[in-house]
């Protein structure tokens, strides 16, 4: 009996968390993942890895708050098991800190995570530039064991891991049924999408194994966040720049503007210097459409465009297009589900 020949392209955290919800729920299709970069070479890799969002302005609030709510509860359940310290995964507390009052001072996620309050006058006497905060406990999730961890998830359901850079889609038309997109910025070129562009981040890693609470300034650019074996300093934010080394000056700004809201960071060793491209996009894309490939007309779901809160939603939007497989599958002729 021919088994349906399902692929996913990328191995980041969008990818592997796509793979594992498909293998796991259709155990009855074949699934391959195929990419050209895997753990530690992805974004994914790299990123903090803190459970938090800003909105996407077109993507109804609903789904938002379901793709972080999904997200936040499968890795709570992964915090609080035997498999936290494998999955890289451990709760955070901490907080965020406002130079000016913002707009909006509960977040669309402030009742999904724990514990959320507005921070007393007397517990912002320690950032003496900033005038309001928000205390709560998010996840911290580090991805270079938590991509390693979700690939054995994903082989032991059954599914197939390939090193290999798709040129294009119409290589896969062949091989497979159906195709799943999540190859973050390289969307821009596998499937010609020019509202994809990076958003530069660099970080630190440093030793400051007394530090335990993560800081991040509501701009959006400063942060600290402790995890399993050092703490992540950042960052910048810097919207279409390519530039994939280190910026040394970059590096000293980080250093300052870290130590001014931690001062006991002058003392923290730096053990690391990374840089990743955010894969940005107004909204990320996760929806279906059908593609002509070599005579052909191919389903491809596609989940890409997380930009700086891919590690957040990941889940979330990995179930999503785990439904839209599905649909695809139901509108198939009979002889292809054989
Ligand atoms: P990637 O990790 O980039 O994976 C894409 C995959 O697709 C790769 O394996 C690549 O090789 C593959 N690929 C691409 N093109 C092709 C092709 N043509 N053929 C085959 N394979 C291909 N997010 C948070 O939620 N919280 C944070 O605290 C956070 N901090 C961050 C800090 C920094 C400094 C940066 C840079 C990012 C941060 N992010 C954070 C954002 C997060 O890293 C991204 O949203 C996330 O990694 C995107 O995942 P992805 O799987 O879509 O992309």
């Amino acid at each position: 009996m021919k088994r349906l020949r399902l692929v996913v392209v990328g191995a980041g955290v969008v990818g592997f968390s796509t793979a594992v919800c498909i293998a796991e729920a259709l155990p009855l299709c074949s699934v391959t993942l195929l990419s050209e970069k895997f753990s530690p070479d992805t974004t994914s890799d790299g990123a903090a890895g803190i459970l938090f969002a800003a909105e996407f302005p077109d993507v109804p609030l609903e789904r938002q708050r379901r793709w972080f709510k999904d997200s936040f509860d499968h890795l709570l359940a992964i915090a609080q098991s035997q498999h936290a310290p494998d999955a890289g995964v451990m709760l955070s507390s901490g907080c965020q800190i406002f130079k000016e009052v913002p707009a909006n001072k509960t977040p669309f996620w402030s009742d999904l995570v724990i514990g959320f309050r507005i921070m007393a006058d007397g517990e912002l006497k320690r950032f003496p530039d900033h005038k309001f905060g928000q205390a709560f406990t998010s996840i911290k999730c580090e991805c270079s064991s938590y991509l390693p961890w979700l690939e054995k998830r994903f082989r032991e359901a059954g599914g197939q891991v390939e090193q290999r850079k798709v040129n294009s889609l119409q290589e896969l038309s062949d091989g497979f049924d159906l195709i799943v997109n999540c190859s973050g910025l390289g969307s821009k070129e596998l499937v010609g999408d020019a509202g994809v562009y990076p958003v530069r981040g660099q970080v630190l890693q440093v030793e400051a194994p007394w530090l335990n609470h993560f800081i991040r300034d509501g701009d959006g650019k400063t942060y600290i966040y402790p995890g399993i074996h050092s703490v992540t300093i950042g960052g910048t934010r810097q919207e279409g720049d390519w530039r994939l080394h280190v910026d040394k000056g970059d590096t000293q700004s980080i250093l300052e503007r870290c130590a001014r809201l931690e001062p006991s960071l002058k003392k923290a060793k730096v053990l690391s210097e990374w840089v990743g491209l955010r894969p940005s996009r107004r909204n990320p894309r996760v929806e279906r459409e059908r593609v002509q490939l070599q005579g052909c007309m191919v389903p491809v779901v596609h989940n890409y465009g997380h930009g700086g809160w891919g590690v957040t939603i990941a889940w979330g939007t990995a179930l999503d297009a785990l439904e839209l497989v599905r649909k695809c599958i139901q509108e198939m002729p009979q002889q292809a589900k054989l």
